[in-house]
């Protein structure tokens, strides 16, 4: 499983499969959510309604899948993420759920090329760094004959240090 770093906007990558920083409502929102749903158009949204219908609302690390709509990736894979609030304990294993139930989706979906946002680190304020320890960790400790690639966005300057750091060890 090759490793990779980007900076810039995860709406614009060509991946198999990018995933949304959702939250539990799967209507949208703002920062990496509202940014998939302006590109993506109507139909993403659709889905995530029937989704509901289906369901009801996302839990806290879990995952659900919906088309690419218009995105040049053919899936768009939601996970909420936890809003950061102080157990620290509790807050990380919810968000290594949230990668770790991603991979899962993805592999049932043959997808090969992943893209992740940071996930939980805008509004929802978790600790970058953290953050970022926690995504590399989760995805290098998951055993994938499937997935081939799996690509880090970094939307601002100083998650892309981070990942850049963690990337090298
Ligand atoms: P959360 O509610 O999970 O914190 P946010 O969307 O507020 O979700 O932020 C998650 C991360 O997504 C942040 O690091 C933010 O900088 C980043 N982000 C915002 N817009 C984009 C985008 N278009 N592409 C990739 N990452 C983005």
């Amino acid at each position: 499983m090759k490793l990779e770093l980007i900076k810039g906007d995860i709406t614009k990558i060509k991946a198999d499969a990018i995933v949304n920083a959702a939250n539990s409502s799967l209507l949208g929102g703002g920062g990496v959510d509202g940014a998939i749903h302006r590109a993506g158009g109507k139909q993403i949204l659709e889905e995530c309604k029937e989704i509901r219908n289906r369901q009801g609302k996302c839990k806290t690390g879990e995952a659900v899948v919906t088309s690419g709509g218009n995105l040049p990736s053919k899936y768009v894979i939601h996970t909420v993420g936890p809003i950061w609030n102080d157990n620290e304990e509790k807050s990380s294993k919810l968000l290594a759920n949230c990668y770790l139930n991603s991979l899962k989706l993805a592999e049932s979906l043959d997808v090969k090329t992943i893209a992740f946002p940071n996930i939980s680190t805008g509004v929802y304020r978790f600790p970058k760094e953290l953050a970022g320890k926690i995504a590399v960790e989760t995805i290098k400790n998951f055993q994938s004959e499937m997935i081939e690639k799996i690509i880090f966005v970094c939307f601002d300057d100083e998650n892309e240090e981070i990942y850049k750091k963690l990337l090298e060890e």
